[in-house]
Order: structure tokens, then C-alpha cells, then sequence
């Protein structure tokens, strides 16, 4: 919000001054709160934010500590591309209305919040990141939808003290249908050659940081990650708003 003061006692009267005016509402259900940029006390307990332990790889979070390194069946079956990847939250009930406000309906306020549950998410590795590249939309569905979900969170999380975003140097150049319903292989099959690199020399050697809103089968940034890495990244490794959790939508 445009504040006209800038010293921070004057600024906390502001804000309170307007807290006064506009009631704080709760980010997920618009029920009065008491601070803004929080969740009330029912969204609260019903949103699953993901921490340790956890995949170290893929970040599919587990019931019981296996100890540093345990991996989940699929990392050790077939390793993602990526190195690692963190979500703040569990994808489900509660959590879709956030996600959903943020895709669709223009509630671009969620955004600090929201990153802030992304870089304490990412805490493994955000300290090391050189760069934050959104997972890109192709640019008819940008179009259609005026702004990338994901550039608007990567550029919260740069905003709050992570490192710089390059929006546009990864980029989808075919149009793919959506994810939906398909399984694995297919997901796979769908973003096969989705994406290129506008500057390859901007990558070589960095440790990228892909940002994305929902990871469900991991097949989109996966296949992001393969082309950072031919072009010689570092790292690569993933961080999500949310992620479903297997067996669940
Ligand atoms: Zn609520
Ligand atoms: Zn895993």
C-alpha cells in the first residue's frame, strides 16, 4: 500500500490509522483479523504448511524421521532432474482458495504473504540461490491472464530480501494443453520441448532457484530444470507455494 510517511513510528500510526478505516481481513476467507497479511484462526488450522521431515530431494513429506538424506521411493526410483524441491504447504481444501485467488481472481495483495511462507520453505537452500527464474507462461495464456502467478511470487520473494528474478529469460514457446488429470508419463510426454533459454550465458554457472505456485507430478518444472541445467546451471532446485501430496488431489 502507498504510504506518505517514512519513519516507522508515523508509519506503524498509518497503518493503524487504516486498520481502523479497513478492518484487517483473514488472506483466505475474508473474515476480520487483527493484523493484515495473515490467515484467521479456522484457515489457519486448516492449512498443512510442509517442513521437515521431508524427501530431501523432492520434499514429499513423511510421517516418521528416516534421517539427513532419506529419500521417497520415486527420488530413489527415477531422480528428478532438479536437485531439490520445497513447498510451503500441502495442496488441498484449504489451501486451493489461496492459490486459486492468487491465479485467478486478481488478488495480487496475497503475494508478501505468500512469500513468506515460500522463502522459509526454501530455507535448505534460498541462502546459496543466485537466481530466481518463474516457471513461464506462454505468452497467449499470459495474454489472456495479464500476469504470471509465478513472476508475481518470485518477484514477492525478491522484494522481501531473496535474491534478483529474471522473468523473462526462460520462456514456453509451444502452447500445452493443461495438466489436468493426465498421469505421469503423459504430463511428461505433454512439456516435452516446451521451453527454451533466451540467454543461455545468464544461467551457466548459477544456482537457480524455479519458482512455481502448485507442484503436483513435478513433470512441468522438471523439464524447466532440464534446460537450465544444459545450459549449464549449477543448481536447480524448486520452490512451490504448494504441492499435493500423493494420493490426494
Ligand atoms: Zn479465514
Ligand atoms: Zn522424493
Amino acid at each position: 500500500m502507498l504510504s506518505p510517511v517514512s519513519s516507522p513510528g508515523l508509519r506503524r500510526l498509518w497503518t493503524g490509522f487504516l486498520d481502523l478505516l479497513l478492518p484487517p481481513r483473514c488472506l483466505s476467507c475474508g473474515a476480520t483479523v487483527a493484523t493484515s497479511g495473515t490467515l484467521c484462526a479456522t484457515c489457519w488450522r486448516g492449512i498443512t504448511f510442509l517442513a521437515e521431515p521431508c524427501c530431501a530431494c523432492c520434499g514429499y513429506p513423511f510421517a516418521f524421521d528416516v534421517g539427513a538424506g532419506g529419500l521417497c521411493g520415486a527420488c530413489v526410483s527415477a531422480p528428478p532432474e532438479f536437485d531439490r524441491a520445497r513447498a510451503a504447504m500441502r495442496y488441498d481444501e484449504a489451501s486451493r482458495p489461496l492459490v486459486l485467488a492468487l491465479k485467478h481472481g486478481d488478488r495480487l495483495h496475497l503475494a508478501p504473504s505468500l512469500a513468506q511462507w515460500m522463502r522459509r520453505a526454501g530455507g535448505a537452500f534460498m541462502g546459496e540461490a543466485d537466481l530466481l527464474v518463474p516457471v513461464p507462461l506462454h505468452w497467449t495464456r499470459l495474454f489472456a491472464r495479464r500476469y504470471n502467478q509465478a513472476a508475481v511470487l518470485a518477484l514477492a520473494i525478491a522484494k522481501a530480501g531473496g535474491p534478483p528474478v529474471s522473468a523473462d529469460c526462460l520462456i514456453r514457446r509451444r502452447r500445452t494443453p493443461p495438466q489436468g488429470r493426465k498421469n505421469a508419463a503423459a504430463r511428461r510426454r505433454n512439456v516435452a520441448g516446451a521451453f527454451a533459454l533466451r540467454r543461455p550465458a545468464e544461467i551457466a554457472g548459477k544456482h537457480i532457484v524455479l519458482i512455481d505456485d502448485v507442484l503436483t507430478t513435478g513433470a512441468t518444472v522438471a523439464e524447466c530444470a532440464r534446460v537450465l541445467k544444459r545450459a549449464g546451471a549449477a543448481r536447480v532446485e524448486v520452490l512451490a507455494l504448494a504441492r499435493t501430496v500423493r494420493g490426494e488431489a
